[in-house]
């Protein structure tokens, strides 16, 4: 079986090391192995993709179309592209070899780590679990899965199904809450890769510290949006089109990197409130079109950013709430207080906090007194403002006159900086993430510089700084003895 229950610490430990015995049985270096695992997951996502509708909406109320941009079909799309790039991802990399060490290779080879843990969140309950599974089979480990407790049909899904599709001997799906993560986390991986909050992450990279794991953290934070004045009609549609979609469309705002809060220019802001509310009528049209707050806790921390008086006043459109149905209406709000909670913690949920500035230019130093965040959108035709942003603020990621869609993009890294994490993946990135780089230097021994050695004299100094100065004509007369 490749799903357990929370079970009792000992039945942990004989888990990790049976996987540590499949890892030294060597099969998962296998490329057809590798391989196979990525083909099981594109089936598991194909034949399985009715049930994928149902849990996501369960979980989270997902509509099928939603479900399918954001997890299915961008799993379908990087797991395609990983198996069509592993071959040579995983094949060895020529590096320079310097003249003096003639003939040698230098190569690096890429390996896997070993055994791997991932936590995943709940938001993206079948994208953040399977993405960074799929790296860390490429790359050739075996993995554990700790899939999120908040989502819990997700996760009762990847328990019952990765098994039947994946080596069931080398992934493991184990469900849980806090508890099972931290007993998970007693015990030696090679690699853990988390995705959660800052509280979590800081206690996954305490308990790390004991077996000295690497672990990468993949967290939260506060995603600004900068809208330019935009001066066409079309241009600005389309600014607002990517707005909504990004911070309404994709689970409801629970998304790392959904537009936290807006900046734009005063004079600017009645055109785009004005925008955003006409845009939202139509892409939210029903309740459906929406996802819904996870849970009661979610809903009741979202609740408590519109009780403080002041946010409340600044509330523009929307900002009506159903404790019943967890609904939450999309709501803009027109300049809250800055040091109010919900301008100073993520929002993560369907709030849209707009902040004026005087010009355009003074949202860098908004920017820039704030924590470095996973992402930073701007919307602007004005090339000299893109520079500026680019040059001047820190982020995982900036996307200019789009939002989201970065995450899509496998030629780019994706993971935080500072505050909102560290350690890239996606793509490529998630295969080197779960690779160790090795080395490798062969040498001959035809031509041997006994200069490097003891007993030392002055001349073999000056050999010494010829080689280190890359000065090989100095090297050569002084072997030939034609210069001191
Ligand atoms: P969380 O930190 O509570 O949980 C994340 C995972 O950790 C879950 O699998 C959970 O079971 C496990 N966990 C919880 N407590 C634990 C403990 N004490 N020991 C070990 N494991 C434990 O997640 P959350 O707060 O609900 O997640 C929301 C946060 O995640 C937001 O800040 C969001 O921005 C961030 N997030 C980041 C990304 C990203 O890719 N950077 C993606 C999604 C969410």
């Amino acid at each position: 079986m490749g799903s357990l229950q929370e079970k009792p610490r000992l039945r942990l430990g004989s888990l990790v090391s049976g996987l540590q015995e499949v890892y030294e049985s060597g099969r998962t270096r296998e490329l057809a192995w590798r391989r196979s695992q990525l083909r099981g997951l594109l089936r598991l996502l194909s034949e399985k993709e009715e049930e994928i509708f149902e849990v996501l909406r369960d979980d989270l109320g997902k509509n099928r179309a939603e479900s399918y941009r954001d997890e299915l079909g961008a799993l379908v799309k990087s797991v395609n592209h990983t198996l069509r790039n592993l071959g040579k991802w995983a094949a060895p990399e020529k590096a320079q070899a310097p003249l003096v060490s003639f003939p040698a290779t230098a190569l690096v080879v890429p390996e896997p780590l070993g055994v791997v843990l991932v936590f995943s969140c709940w938001n993206f309950p079948l994208g953040l679990a399977l993405e960074p599974v799929s790296g860390a089979l490429a790359a050739g480990n075996v993995v554990v899965l700790k899939p999120s407790e908040l989502a819990p049909s997700t996760a009762a899904f990847l328990a019952a199904t990765v098994p039947r599709y994946l080596d069931s001997e080398a992934v493991k799906v184990v469900e849980g809450g806090p508890e099972v993560g931290e007993q998970l986390m007693e015990h030696r991986w090679d690699k853990v890769l988390f995705t959660g909050s800052e509280r979590v992450g800081r206690l996954i990279l305490t308990k790390a510290a004991k077996h000295l794991t690497p672990v990468a953290l993949e967290l939260g934070s506060k995603c600004p949006c900068i809208v330019d004045y935009l001066d066409g009609k079309r241009g600005r549609q389309v600014a607002v089109n990517r707005i909504v979609g990004a911070k309404w469309s994709v689970c409801a705002g629970q998304a790392c990197i959904a537009i936290d809060y807006i900046l734009v220019e005063e004079k600017f802001a009645p055109i785009l409130i004005g925008l955003l509310k006409s845009t939202l009528k139509n892409f939210i049209a029903t309740p459906e079109c929406m996802a819904r707050i996870l849970n009661a806790k979610h809903f009741q921390r979202l609740s408590n950013y519109l009780q403080d008086v002041k946010v409340a006043a600044s509330v523009v459109h929307g900002g009506s709430l159903n404790p019943k149905t967890l609904a939450i209406e999309p709501t803009i709000l027109l300049n809250p207080p800055v040091d109010s909670d919900i301008m100073t913690e993520e929002i993560f949920g369907p709030l849209l906090p707009i902040i004026t500035v005087k010009k355009i230019e003074d949202s860098i130093r908004f920017l820039k007194s704030k924590p470095k965040p996973l992402s930073i959108y701007a919307f602007t035709t004005n090339e000299k403002l893109k520079r500026r942003i680019t040059e001047e603020t820190s982020s995982g990621s900036v996307t200019f006159n789009d939002a989201i869609v970065q995450y899509v993009v496998e030629g780019l890294p994706f993971g935080g900086v500072g505050h909102s994490g560290f350690g890239q993946y996606h793509g490529k990135y998630t295969f080197d993430m779960f690779s160790n780089k090795k080395a490798v230097f062969k040498r001959s021994f035809l031509i041997e510089f006994m200069f490097r050695y003891p007993p030392w004299d002055d001349s073999k100094i000056r050999m010494l700084r010829h080689v280190f100065n890359l000065n090989y004509v100095g090297l050569l007369l002084g072997l030939l003895g034609l210069r001191r």
